[in-house]
Formats: structure tokens, sequence, C-alpha cells
């Protein structure tokens, strides 16, 4: 099938290039030329395991990229929509670039003859679909959906670092169109994934990706409220959570402690489910619970870090990892940013290290100074912080030991305190 996808970041690039090599024809769009530009030349805008060998084998075959709506639209059948869909000011969801979006998509099935489906794949909340995007592309098309365009919800689940896999092998695909045509077409495309289809309205589509999110996100905050009371107790969470995690009712994944979840959906989106909930007049406690231990537990870094060096003036403070989680260059809502922000307002210097996601964090922070090793982060700091769970991080032993002070604090459970030379103080989060 002939497929536009509208959006080149995370989702849209990893969406387009397994269209691409499930064997369909992909045009992307994106309005950033410098995307597009990056996608002819067959390297991905974003960095994922597994995108640039697909687009090297794909790009200028079955897969291409453009910032024209109209070219797109003509010669596809079907468009995705990836595009971001970030936290508004209230809390609550930032529809603006959806609907640039929809306008743009409208205008062009405007002037193409024939059939075409609008498929929303950024994650919405419940409605949208329906209420916004739809409405958009009748105003701007000039035609009736259901008659002269089809129209379905898609939502992603992806995992950013294992987004490709993911795509390949999903564990489940959600479908939820306004008709049965729409719904066909869009099922079509996965036909050779193997994966059962749940097929539902656009609506519940939305919802069950937000129930997801948000599910895996209370998840994580409780595992951390209990890691926090275990801590205390001098109680080891994991030998806890693994002991919990073979109930058969429940699952040992999202159960491990730590400095928090971050990245560009867990933060957002349970958000975006609490500005939607108080729009219906519903106060969703449970949630606002979630989204509060998980702006503290970062913070519960630097409280360690205060109990053995009280005073961080002028101290060097290693960071290591800046991405959100390992395996990503994506660095949105990381908890490494308000740690390092702590740090800098107690006075500290930071000196970090991340094999990804230097680059991006030079926009967020430009006095701290960026490494190129572990080794040269290390190297004279008063005391490391672990922030993000890359495996080139397990093996530091020889490393920690050019720190001029001796304390590691593991926010992300990586170092086996049994395999440090004695010389280390060793300071688990929660363990
Ligand atoms: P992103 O910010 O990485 O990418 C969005 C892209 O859209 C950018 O390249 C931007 O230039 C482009 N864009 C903006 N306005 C546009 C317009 N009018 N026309 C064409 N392109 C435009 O976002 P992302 O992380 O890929 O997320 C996209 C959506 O997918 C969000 O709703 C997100 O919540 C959802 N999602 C993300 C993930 C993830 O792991 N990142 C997983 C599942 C779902």
């Amino acid at each position: 099938m002939r497929i536009s996808i509208i959006g080149s970041g995370y989702v849209g690039s990893v969406t387009a290039a397994c269209f691409a090599a499930l064997g369909h024809e992909v045009i992307c769009i994106d309005i950033d030329e410098k995307k597009v530009s990056q996608i002819n030349d067959g390297y991905p805008p974003v960095w994922e395991e597994g995108l640039e060998d697909l687009m090297q084998k794909h790009v200028g075959k079955n897969l291409i990229a453009t910032s024209d709506y109209e070219y797109a639209v003509q010669n596809t059948d079907i468009s995705f929509i990836c595009v971001g869909t970030p936290s508004g000011n209230d809390g609550g969801i930032d529809l603006s670039i959806v609907g640039a979006a929809s306008k743009s998509l409208g205008s062009a099935i405007a002037s193409k003859s024939g059939y075409h489906v609008v498929v929303v794949k950024s994650t919405v909340v419940p409605g949208t679909t329906e209420d916004v995007v739809l409405p958009l592309i009748e105003e701007y098309s000039g035609r009736i959906a259901g008659e002269g365009f089809g129209v379905a919800m898609n939502p992603e689940f992806l995992r950013e670092g294992r987004a490709v896999d993911d795509f390949m092998n999903p564990d489940k695909i959600v479908v939820g169109a306004i008709d049965e045509r729409s719904g066909a077409l869009v099922s079509e495309l996965y036909r050779d994934v193997d994966c059962e289809i749940t097929y539902t309205n656009p609506k519940t589509a939305e919802m069950i990706k937000y129930t997801n999110n948000s599910l895996l996100a209370t998840k994580i905050s409780f595992a951390n409220e209990i890691g926090n009371i275990c801590k205390k107790l001098g109680i080891d969470t994991y030998e806890v959570m693994n002991a919990v995690g073979k109930d058969f009712r429940l699952s040992p994944n999202f159960l491990n402690s730590g400095a928090g979840f971050g990245g560009s959906c867990f933060p957002k989106d349970v958000r975006a489910l609490i500005g939607k909930a108080k729009e219906m007049d519903y106060y969703p406690s449970l949630l606002e619970s979630v989204m509060e231990v998980n702006e503290l537990q970062p913070l519960q870094m630097v409280e360690l870090l205060q109990e053995k060096i009280p005073d961080l003036s002028g101290k060097t403070i290693s960071v290591l990892g800046l991405a959100f989680k390992g395996n990503t260059d994506d660095i949105r809502e990381s908890r490494s940013i308000p740690v390092i922000k702590k740090l800098l307002e107690l006075g500290a210097e930071v000196k970090t290290y991340d094999p990804l996601a230097s680059e991006n964090m030079e926009n967020v922070f430009d006095t701290i100074t960026y490494c190129e090793s572990s080794v040269e982060s290390l190297r004279d700091a008063d005391a490391c912080l672990i922030m993000t769970e890359w495996d080139e991080f397990r093996d530091l032993d020889e490393a920690f030991s050019l720190m001029k002070g001796n304390l590691v604090i593991d926010g992300r459970h990586l170092i086996d305190p049994e395999a440090l030379s004695t010389e280390i103080e060793y300071v688990g989060i929660c363990w």
C-alpha cells in the first residue's frame, strides 16, 4: 500500500521505516527541512537501534521524505499523523500541532481525487480523533468523513531504544475506526505482522493508550514508594519486588525502583489524562500521586548525596547518564535534569557523560562539563551519581578509583556492590 507519515520524530521515522520494510511505499512528511534531507540521505533524524540500517536499505527505493503535503497525499492512500502532543501550560494536552497537521492534511485531501484514510497515531486524549481531527479534515477538505475520507486511531506502544523491534513484533495492535472501510485499510497494512488486532472505536483506542501508559507509570511510582520505605527500613526492595513479581496476578516487569520515570510519554500522558479527568469534574487522586512521587524521586539522589557531603558548594559531581533511559538519545523529562538543576543550585560543579545524549542536553545546560567518557567524567570528582541504565556503567570499578572522593550513588540498580573495590562507598537510591 502507499502510506504517508506526518511527523518524522521517534514514532514517525520508525513507523515509516518499518512500513517500508514490510513492503509498503512510504512518504515521510515533516515541516523540518533538516529532517527531510537527513532521511533522504538515508540517515534517521533520531537514534534507534536498527533504524539506520532500515533507512539505508529503503530510502530512494520505497521510502522518501518531503515537506510537501500535496505531493505526499496525491501519491498515497493513507496518512498517519505522528506529530508531537506536548503538555500544555495547564498540564493538559496541547493539541495545536495535531490541529496544524490536520489542517494541512485536509487542504491536501481537498485537491486529491479519490478516497483517503487519515489515521491518528499520535497519543491524543479520548475524543480528539473524532472531535478535533475529523472536523478539521472535513472543514479543510470540503469532504464528509465516511464518504470522501476515512478516519481511524491506531495508537503506538513502541519503547524508545527498542522501537524498531517493538514495531515489527508488537504485543498488541489497536485499531479504532469510524467505519469498517477505514478499519480494514489500516489492518491491511499490518497483514505481515504476527499480532492479533483489537478493533474498537477511536475514543476507546485513545483511552487504551493512556490507560496502558498510566498503569506502567503507576507501577514505577509504586515501586519507588515501596523502595523509599524499604530504604528507611534497611530492606533491599529488589529482593521484595522479585518475590512480589512472582504472583501470577502481577508481572515482575516495571517493579524496579530507581530515580523515577522520564521520557516523552509517561509524564506527559499521565498529566494529559489527569487534565482530561479534571475537565470532566473528576479528581484523579491516584494519578496525581503517581506524578508527585515521580517529581520527588530524583531529588532523593541529592538528599543521599548531602547526607554524606552536606555542603556541595565547589564540589565536583560526576553525573553518569543524561538520557531518560538507556539506549536512546532522548532527554525529554529525563530525571537527570532536576538532579543537575538542584546540584547547580547548591553550588556544585557538574561533569557529565552520556554515550548518546550529551548533544541534546547542551540545549538545556550550558554551564556543565560534557565529557567524552565515564573515565573523564569521574576523574577528580568528589562523588558520582548514576542516572541512566547504560550497560557500560555496570563495570566502572577501576574508573571509580580515579575520583577524588569515594561515594557512588546508584539511581538505577546498575552496580553490583559486591564486585566493587573496598574503597568505594556504594549507596543505592532505594536499597
Ligand atoms: P517528536 O517530537 O520526536 O516528532 C514529531 C515530529 O513532527 C517532528 O519531527 C516535527 O518536526 C514534526 N512536525 C511538527 N509539526 C508538524 C506538521 N505540522 N507537519 C509535519 N510534521 C510536523 O515526537 P514523537 O516522540 O515521535 O511522538 C509523536 C507522538 O507519538 C506523540 O503524540 C507521542 O506521545 C506519541 N508516542 C511517542 C512514543 C515515543 O516513544 N516517543 C511512543 C508512543 C507514542
